[in-house]
């Protein structure tokens, strides 16, 4: 089912041309509204949007940075009046300041309708009954999929995140068709299930609606191939609005944009040149409709890549690819570079371990040096020296060969190493301590 085919569907050349028009209204609302924007496009002489006279001309409008959302905390960045605010969410700000986003009546109607597409898009119906296992509160994730998924007729069970055992209670007594969760978590109650008293057939499981996080691919089968379910995978973030800035559809191959509100870029990291598609670099996008508080060009670091491709679902707008992680994710060990979910595509393939790991880095002797601890799924293997060495030497021989990382591996007891009901995080990182 496509939620809404005249827009989804729209030819190429139609979409651009609603996307140039937006792009000029909203660098007028920008200049006119939010001072920073002023300045900034005073100073690169956009004005407000004399230079914009085809999409490209977008480059001439300078980034913006979470660092901009920072030090304009909270409402520095606002369009509107606080009158015409009726919502505020924030990040959970971990690495410093919360990053926050308000909304007027407006915004939140169009955050439903693209959250709805994207839901829509992974399979689900107004005859879905769906759990929401995000953490309710300011993070965008639980309400932004709420109101979508209400917005297609889906009954709604806003259970929020923690305590397991009524969550699964909950799936089987309701007989609840779609989680909403973090791949994470999604893994950690397939394990729930399987070690608890009720068999996988008393659940009604069929869709994932799964986000907030990278999720490999190899990583998703693991998950459907544990619950019995199909995953879509949708992402966003709090400065963008929230999920429903882009999502699977049932060919899987990118998360198709919302194009007519959110308008994306891939950008060199180190020099901020224009990237051309299928080139792989860090994504930006700029906010076409958000009214109380909007975007140009935000700077969001996850690294991935876009097609503009027709898809065999019929959809028109341009994909992404799941992201290989943030910038920030990046690991530099002795010189190469490497993010998590290139590991955790290594591991997932090798027999006899679980897919649960932790990334520990370590300087010694001025050296970086990474730790990779894995857990196995079998603790009979922990009694067997030679098997144990073998599968751990094969292992780092893989990392070596394929990321040519020289790597340590140490095979951990199973069930011993941290479970995520939120976002997993896998590294520690000992190197500035
Ligand atoms: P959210 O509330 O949507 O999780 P946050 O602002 O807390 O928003 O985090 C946004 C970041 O989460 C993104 O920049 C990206 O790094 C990550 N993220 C969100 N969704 C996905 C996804 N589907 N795949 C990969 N990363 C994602
Ligand atoms: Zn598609």
């Amino acid at each position: 089912m496509i939620f809404q085919k005249d827009i989804e569907t729209m030819p190429r050349k139609d979409i651009e041309a609603l996307q140039l028009v937006r792009l000029k209204r909203l660098v007028k609302y920008c200049y006119d509204n939010v001072p920073l924007y002023h300045q900034r496009l005073t100073d690169a002489k956009v004005f407000d949007g004399e230079r914009i006279k085809k999409l490209s001309d977008i480059q001439y409008i300078p980034f913006t940075t979470k660092d901009d959302f920072r030090d304009n905390y909270p409402f520095g960045l606002n369009a509107v009046p606080m009158k015409d605010i009726v919502r505020i969410h924030a990040s959970s700000g971990t690495t410093g300041k919360p990053t926050v986003g308000v909304y007027t009546k407006d915004d939140l109607k169009i955050w439903a309708d693209c959250v709805a597409r994207v839901a829509a898009a992974g399979g689900v119906t107004a005859d879905d009954i769906i759990q929401i296992s995000f953490g309710y509160g300011l993070f965008t994730g639980a309400l932004g999929l709420h109101y979508g998924l209400e917005n297609i007729g889906a009954t709604v069970i806003p259970a929020s995140s923690g305590n397991t055992e009524k969550q699964l209670m909950m799936m089987r007594d309701y007989g609840v068709t779609g989680l909403v969760a973090t791949p994470s978590y999604a893994l950690y109650l397939s394990e729930a299930i399987k070690e608890g008293k009720y068999p996988l057939s008393d659940y009604k499981l069929k869709l994932g609606i799964l986000g907030s996080e990278p999720c490999t691919e190899a990583m998703r089968s693991q998950i459907e191939n544990n619950l019995g379910i199909y995953v879509s995978d949708n992402y966003g973030m709090t400065e963008l609005g929230g999920p429903g800035v882009s999502g699977d559809c049932t060919a899987r191959d990118g998360m198709h944009f919302a194009e007519d509100h959110f308008l994306p870029e891939i950008i060199n990291t180190d020099t901020g040149e224009r990237l051309d598609e299928g080139e792989v670099g860090e994504l930006v996008v700029t906010t076409l409709t958000k009214r109380g508080m909007p975007v140009l060009r935000y700077r969001t670091k996850d690294i991935t890549k876009l097609s503009y491709q027709p898809c065999s679902c019929g959809r028109t707008h341009c994909r992404m690819s799941k992201t290989m992680g943030r910038t920030d994710d990046m690991l530099i060990i002795k010189g190469v570079n490497v993010f998590p979910t290139q590991i955790e595509n290594i591991l997932i393939e090798i027999e006899d371990i679980a897919p649960h790991y932790m990334l520990v880095v370590t300087r010694e002797n001025f050296r970086d040096a990474l730790e990779i601890k894995v857990e196995l799924t079998n603790a009979s293997l922990l009694e067997n020296y030679q098997s144990l060495n073998n599968l751990r030497a094969y292992i780092e021989h893989k990392m070596q060969s394929i990321l040519g990382l020289r790597t340590k591996v140490t095979l951990v007891a199973p069930k011993t190493l941290e479970r995520f009901q939120g976002k997993a995080k896998r590294i520690v990182d000992l190197r500035n301590q």
